[in-house]
């Protein structure tokens, strides 16, 4: 893991310029307004993690591109493999907004879900 990392602050709208440096088993953070980016900065030095949004194909020609998005973070570093995932991904039937596309996508332990009804864009509930 990086020894030295500049990043900024995504918790909230500031976007504060952090730097953090590892001296030891001690993390120090500077540039940070609140704690709140301390743990943001720690967080990205050992074990970063991110939602990923993306899309999923479906079998219906209203709407063959659907978007997706993790329920929740994932480790940063599985981000290319679940997007390598989804590209492989088809739905057979029309999704309500939230209900999963796949569960522990990547082997994450966190589940691809759908964002949006595609019951009101395709205007079925059946499979194909
Ligand atoms: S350090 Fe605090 S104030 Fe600055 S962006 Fe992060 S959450 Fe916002």
């Amino acid at each position: 893991m990086a020894e030295r990392l500049e990043t900024i602050c995504i918790v909230c709208p500031n976007g504060c310029r952090l730097t953090a440096v590892r001296k030891g088993n001690v993390i120090e953070v500077s540039g940070n307004k609140c704690p709140r980016g301390i743990t943001y900065a720690e967080a990205e030095m050992t074990a970063p993690k991110r939602s990923f949004t993306g899309t999923v194909a479906s079998v219906f020609k209203e709407m063959p591109v659907v978007p997706v998005r993790t329920a929740g973070e994932v480790d940063k570093a599985k981000i290319l493999e679940i997007a390598a995932r989804t590209r492989e991904i088809l739905l057979t039937r029309a999704y309500a907004a939230g209900e999963v596309a796949e569960e522990n996508v990547c082997g994450t332990g966190v589940a691809l879900i759908v964002t949006t009804d595609m019951r009101k864009v395709t205007g079925r509930t059946e499979e194909l």
